[in-house]
């Protein structure tokens, strides 16, 4: 049965990568983008050229008070698009990056993270929960900064924590109606993330290479194709597990 999926934050990045590795296989996409709506109509785009229905919404899941808002606009795209009332993937993706070590991190910083990694993905996966349908999948992001500690992400990291232990709870929560809870955990990798330090600084990509058993840093391909694979049947099983995908970093 032809299944769809809600990946947050895919204009750019991890999230872009996952709902084109999703509609490779065949799994339609509900794409949302905060900022770059033009970036997320060249996925829709090239997701569509694939033969796969696709639509894009915009959401900022720093902001609780929009998520009613959103989810009418889910439900009419439900209805218009595919004349249906429940999804089956929510991916927990949209995230910033801020860097500032522990001493110097501001209340500011803080709680922006807080709202979009943390609250934002409550409070938006509790409005979302009805328009799932059961036997669906939930995919949280966390990060390798949540099991290792690179100085300067202290705030971010204890974010990434938290989606952790919520992955659990959700899981436990959820089963009763056969809904899956998983978090998928990428490495460093090539995006505009950080203000695309990984990518573009020579120095930071050679280490984190040189910190990895497979001797480089990632690229988005490495990731969608992940969660994509983890949300095939034949993983149907894989519930409330954290899994890393980094190439083997800081082991
Ligand atoms: P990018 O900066 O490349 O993309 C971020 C995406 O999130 C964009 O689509 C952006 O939308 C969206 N976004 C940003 N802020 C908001 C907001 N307030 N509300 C809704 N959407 C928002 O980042 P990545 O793809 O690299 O990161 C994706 C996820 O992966 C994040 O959760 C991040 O923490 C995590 N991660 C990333 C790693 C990396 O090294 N890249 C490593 C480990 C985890 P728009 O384009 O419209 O602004």
């Amino acid at each position: 049965m032809k299944k769809i999926a809600l990946v947050t934050g895919s204009s750019r990045g991890l999230g872009k990568n996952t709902a084109l590795s999703l509609a490779k296989k065949r799994v339609d996409v509900i794409v949302t983008y905060h900022s770059n709506e033009e970036e997320a109509n060249s996925v829709i785009a090239a997701i569509e050229a694939m033969g796969v229905k696709a639509v894009a919404l915009q959401l900022d899941t720093s902001d609780t008070k929009t998520f009613d808002g959103f989810v009418e606009q889910v439900k009419k795209s439900l209805k218009d698009t595919w004349q249906v009332e429940h999804f089956d993937f929510l991916i927990n993706n949209a995230g910033i990056g801020v860097y500032a070590p522990f001493a110097q991190t501001t209340e500011e910083d803080f709680d922006r993270l807080m709202n979009i990694h943390v609250k934002g993905v409550f409070f938006l996966t509790q409005k979302l929960l009805p328009l799932i349908n059961d036997s669906g999948r939930i995919v949280n992001i966390s990060s390798g900064l949540a099991r290792f500690a690179l100085p300067g992400y202290a705030a971010y990291a204890t974010m990434k924590g938290a989606i952790e232990v919520l992955t659990r709870y959700m899981a436990k929560e959820l089963g009763q109606r056969q809904i899956t809870v998983n978090v998928v955990a990428p490495g460093a990798i090539e995006t505009d993330f950080a203000g695309g330090s990984v990518r573009d600084n020579p120095e930071i990509n050679n280490f984190i290479a040189s910190q990895t058993a497979l001797g480089r840093v990632g690229v988005p391909d490495d990731i969608g194709n992940a969660i994509a694979s983890l949300l095939s049947e034949e993983n149907r099983w894989v519930n409330a597990q954290r899994i890393e995908v980094s190439g083997g970093m800081f082991l």
